[in-house]
């Protein structure tokens, strides 16, 4: 692989951020590879582990001379970073960001950036439930999609350099607008996080009254919501807080849903809730037809070894 950038100068450095500079490596994507946290232990752990060359105690100094700037801070954290990095940027350099909603960080980013820098908003659509430097790995964008959400100023030139470095990464890349992008992970992401959190905080209700049984027997469908509750409290309160309109557009059609389905419970119209389930099952086969998930049972979850006496 050639090298894309001279200089990449990583903001913030926690699952994304560390993700892309093992990616970067490995695939030798990147010159040199500099970066800043907020806390000085996360600035030591990266460069104990190698993810960074230089770390810096500043952004602003962090941004200096680097031909790409990624924003990878939780959504709420993007205008005060953005502000400070710019009257920093290198002209002619190109600034990007990592974060889950894509209009919110656009207004807050863009209006601090100088001319001769382009913008160009993106977001990695992968993820786990970690979060921090150690918690990345370099095959974490292989066969996902990265979805880019070009402005006035992202330049073509800066668009392209970009996806190519995402395709270096093993991403598949498309491009969207801010708008549509914010609706869509509305549907496939925000959403789902929101009721999984819901769901885990009923069963916790729960656990008060029948003991260890939730815990004990968490075995199915409840155990893929805890991973995913499990996830950052602070980037998920950013996205709520930021992906407001869409996502409360979505929980309302959600509840609506929720409703003929519980009607149909309460009237035993078993054809009703067969033909659903029959369309939904439908939609995971698509998933997985393209190549976004694994068909194996429990999504090919290696059983623990049996403890002794089991
Ligand atoms: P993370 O593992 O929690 O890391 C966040 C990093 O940002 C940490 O290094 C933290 O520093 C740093 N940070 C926070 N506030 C800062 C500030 N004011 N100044 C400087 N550094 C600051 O988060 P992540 O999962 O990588 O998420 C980063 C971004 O990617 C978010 O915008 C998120 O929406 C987006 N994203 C996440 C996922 C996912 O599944 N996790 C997927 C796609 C996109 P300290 O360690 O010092 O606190």
């Amino acid at each position: 692989m050639t090298v894309i950038y001279q200089r990449v100068a990583l903001i913030g450095l926690g699952l994304i951020a560390s993700s892309m500079a093992h990616a970067m490596r490995e695939n030798g994507l990147a010159g040199e590879i500099v970066g800043h946290a907020k806390s000085p232990e996360t600035r030591a752990t990266a460069l104990e582990i190698g993810l960074c060359d230089r770390v810096f105690d500043t952004a602003a100094a962090a941004v200096q001379g680097a031909d790409l700037v990624v924003l990878a801070v939780p959504v709420g954290a993007m205008d005060a970073i953005a502000a400070e990095i710019g009257p920093h940027l290198a002209a002619g350099c190109t600034v990007t960001d990592v974060g889950s909603v894509k209009q919110a960080v656009i207004e807050a980013v863009a209006p601090h950036l100088p001319e001769g820098v382009a913008f160009v908003p993106g977001h990695p659509l992968a993820g786990t439930e970690h979060s921090g430097p150690r918690s990345g790995f370099a095959s974490l964008f292989v066969n996902r999609w990265c979805l880019l959400t070009p402005i006035e100023q992202s330049s073509p030139e800066a668009t392209a350099h970009l996806r190519a470095l995402w395709e270096g990464m093993g991403a598949k890349v498309d491009e969207m607008d801010p708008a549509h992008h914010d609706l869509v992970l509305a549907v496939v992401s925000h959403t789902p996080h929101l009721i999984a959190y819901t769901m885990v905080g009923v069963a916790d209700h729960l656990r008060r009254v029948s003991n260890s049984e939730v815990i004990q027997y968490s075995a199915s469908g409840f155990r893929d919501f805890t991973r995913i509750a499990a996830s950052d409290p602070t980037m998920w309160r950013d996205v709520f807080l930021t992906n407001k309109d869409a996502v409360l557009d979505i929980l309302g059609r959600f509840t609506e849903e929720l409703f003929v389905l519980q009607r149909a419970i309460r009237m035993g119209d078993g054809q009703q809730l067969f033909d659903y389930f029959t369309r939904t099952r439908a939609i995971r086969r698509g998933i997985i037809e393209a190549g976004q998930d694994t068909a194996a049972p429990d999504f090919g979850r290696v059983a623990p070894p049996a403890k002794p006496g089991e």
